[in-house]
């Protein structure tokens, strides 16, 4: 069972089911649709598709990027975004040497969480909390239950202070200049410090980073004004995957920094 091609093969086929499921998130939890009925239809003509024309990729390889039905395009996001959630999970099984490991459920939440409310947030400036509210106490479920496999209650406690670091001063910017900072952000920001615990500081460095830079080359190439809205959800997803991933290796970069 710990062979590591079948724990990678595992992660990939369950990245990529779950990414059609993203895609259903992603397209319904806007519009205020259920997520569960029914099956997967054509946006244009709303046919039903088959499960066969339904298979992460393949389906839209095999159909060429469009429906079997009325010939409407089938948007690249589709593919994209199944693709990023295969390859997300992989990433989380390299992280833990493709053998299985509790510590991986937090982290394999927290990335479909991610993939599902950054494409909502710039699709639609919004972070819904239909996603976000029941996503933070599953993953203190799942943190408390590698705290407990591990018999590790720090686990926990970092990862509540990671919640404090991530929540409060998003929260307090959403509060004090609503304009600027919503509390889906807030929100969000609180989620993955569950997950990331202290690692949550490495996330929003990121995340301011690649978020001024974009909001500056933007500005630089006149596509917005001064005062129009990026969404910060992706920039706070992104910062979250950098921490997720390389956050040791930037820890132990800023203590040789400091010398110690
Ligand atoms: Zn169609």
């Amino acid at each position: 069972m710990n062979n590591p091609y079948l724990v990678g093969a595992v992660l990939a086929v369950l990245g990529l089911a779950l990414g059609s499921f993203d895609n259903v998130a992603i397209y319904r939890v806007p519009r205020g649709l259920s997520l569960w009925s029914p099956g997967s239809f054509c946006p244009r003509c709303r046919r039903p598709i088959a499960w066969h024309d339904n298979v992460p990729l393949l389906g839209y390889l095999l159909l060429r990027g469009r429906c079997r039905n009325c010939g409407d395009s089938i948007s690249y996001r589709y593919p994209l975004v199944e693709f990023l959630s295969g390859a997300l999970f992989l990433a989380v099984g390299a992280k833990h040497g493709f053998s299985w490991k509790v510590e991986m459920l937090p982290e394999l939440l927290m990335v479909t969480v991610l993939l599902i409310v950054s494409f909502i947030d710039l699709d639609e400036q919004i972070i819904p909390n239909r996603i976000i509210l029941p996503a933070i106490p599953l993953a203190l479920a799942l943190v408390a239950l590698v705290a407990g496999t591990r018999g590790d209650w720090g686990i926990l406690l970092r990862s509540l202070a990671g919640a404090a670091i991530g929540g409060v001063p998003l929260g307090l910017l959403a509060l004090l200049f609503p304009r600027g900072m919503g509390m889906g952000d807030a929100k969000l920001s609180l989620f993955t410090g569950v997950v990331l615990g202290y690692h949550q500081l490495t996330g929003f460095f990121f995340a301011f980073l690649t978020g001024s830079l974009t909001g500056l080359a933007l500005m630089a190439l006149g596509k917005m004004g001064r005062k129009s809205r990026i969404p910060f959800g992706p920039f706070l997803s992104l910062g979250a995957l950098v921490a997720l991933f390389l956050g040791s290796q930037v820890w132990e970069l800023y203590r040789g920094m400091i010398g110690r």
